[in-house]
């Protein structure tokens, strides 16, 4: 693959900027140069991810998607984050596996895919851990027909059914559509959930959904949206609670507080009846405490 050429007329999410990023940025804020926040071990993923030894968490600077609640902000919207190498990238996901990760997590990729891609060409004969794509669910099929063969697990959030939501919260239209078509072209790719003997995920698609407050009707249409479009063992389904109103959901009042009890219960009744496998978060996960420090020293530096 050409990097270049896919980053000098980007359409690589949805959005199709069209821009040349070798000149200028387009809506996620990143340019053809590598940008990550932190590169580490981390422990906060779903149980069949981070395991005991933790997962090997590359987070991307920039998004497609810049939602006005990033818990991630800092390195989503205002691009916190240092310049790495194509070859720096490669190191990278040595190293983690080095450090016991149980696999490589790329955390908001998409914009870099091209890179991505030559980073895993340098080091995939050494590299035996699975390769996680977590991203925020706005995915072109292009992008990831680049991916097929490269990504052992999809982890896609799923945000938003209505519309509304999608542009009000995200700015993008569309969405359930997208990301539904999406997730059926990773689900091809990776087919069914599978585990190894200590219990930890080899390949499949998580699907991540995030409760927000005032929306658990536009959850239970995300839940149904995903019973029509997939069988119960084709993919895992992982609910979250862990939103805390941070960044601009001060400007939106229905979403400037944390969920309730009863909002988290009435959409965990619905996963629960969906038949779907999975995972929920414990209700005291919406403490802003366990939102990770997201970006290395580097970080604190650069720009
Ligand atoms: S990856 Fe960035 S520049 Fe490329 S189409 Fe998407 S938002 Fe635009």
């Amino acid at each position: 693959m050409n990097s270049i050429n896919e980053y000098k007329e980007c359409r690589l999410c949805p959005r199709e900027c069209k821009v040349d990023r070798t000149a200028r940025v387009g809506f996620c804020s990143s340019s053809d140069k590598i940008k990550i926040a932190r590169a580490a071990l981390h422990f906060w993923e779903e149980p069949c991810i981070s395991g005991k030894s933790g997962s090997g968490a590359v987070f991307f600077s920039g998004c497609t998607l810049r939602c006005v609640f990033c818990q991630n902000h800092e390195i989503s919207h205002l691009g916190k984050g240092y310049y790495i190498t194509t070859q720096e990238l490669a190191d990278t996901f040595m190293r983690l596996q080095d450090e016991g990760a149980n696999n490589i997590n790329l955390v908001s990729p998409t914009p870099y895919v091209p890179s991505v891609i030559e980073a895993l060409d340098m080091v995939k004969h050494k590299l035996y851990v699975p390769i996680v794509y977590n991203c925020g669910g706005y995915e072109s099929l292009r992008t990831l027909d680049m991916l097929n063969g490269y990504i052992d697990v999809y982890l896609p959030d799923l945000k938003y059914y209505s519309d509304e939501y999608a542009k009000k919260y995200s700015n993008c239209s569309g969405y359930f559509e997208k990301a539904i078509a999406a997730i059926k072209k990773m689900v091809s790719q990776v087919g069914k959930p599978q585990f190894d003997a200590d219990g930890l995920i080899k390949k499949g698609v998580i699907v991540r959904h995030l409760v927000l407050p005032t929306l658990r009707h536009d959850s239970i249409d995300v839940i149904n949206g995903l019973k029509s479009a997939f069988s119960d063992d084709e993919i895992l389904l992982s609910l979250m609670s862990q939103y805390t109103p941070v960044f601009k959901a001060c400007e939106h009042p229905e979403i400037n507080r944390r969920i309730s009890t009863f909002e988290y219960n009435y959409v965990l009744k619905c996963v629960q009846d969906s038949g779907f496998d999975g995972y929920s978060q414990e209700r005291s996960a919406s403490d802003t405490s366990y939102i990770p420090k997201f970006y290395d020293e580097k970080s604190e530096s650069a720009d």
